[in-house]
């Protein structure tokens, strides 16, 4: 890589387990698991439900809505990937299904973000392959 190469982001991995999220990611959907054997739904995505242990799994579409339960404003680059993005925001997100996930908040500006702001799911299409869950003021 050359001094004016800029340097790639890491992106997740797709794994077995977790191809049908991507792929539900890469048409604009937030889908979780629903356990065909209990019947509980389940975040993230995991190769057995973690209730029963089935591998009886489905996919569901949830609302992409929450709020934010934590936050932290990343000022310093800590990987040359994200060198153009600090400040950005960082959040724990509760969402309106009961799970708890972690995302970026995206096109909010990071003084407005607050514990207890709503939130809503955006969609980041990065490559032809991944699209990641992304969040923003609601
Ligand atoms: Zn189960």
């Amino acid at each position: 890589m050359s001094a004016d190469t800029p340097c790639a982001k890491p992106l997740p991995q797709i794994l077995p387990e977790t191809a049908g999220f991507w792929e539900a990611a890469r048409r604009h959907r937030f889908v979780v698991q629903r356990c065909t054997g209990c019947g509980r739904r389940q975040y993230f995505p995991r190769a057995v439900c973690h209730h029963c242990l089935s591998e009886a799994l489905a996919w569901e579409e949830v609302s992409g809505r929450g709020v934010i339960h934590s936050f932290t404003i990343i000022r310093q680059v800590q990987h040359a990937g994200f060198s153009s993005d600090v400040p950005y925001v960082y959040a724990v997100i509760d969402l309106d299904e009961g799970f708890r996930m972690i995302a970026n908040i995206i096109r909010t500006p990071p003084e407005c973000v607050r514990v207890g702001l709503a939130v809503k799911v955006a969609f980041a299409d990065v490559t032809p392959e991944l699209t990641l869950l992304q969040f923003e003021s609601a």
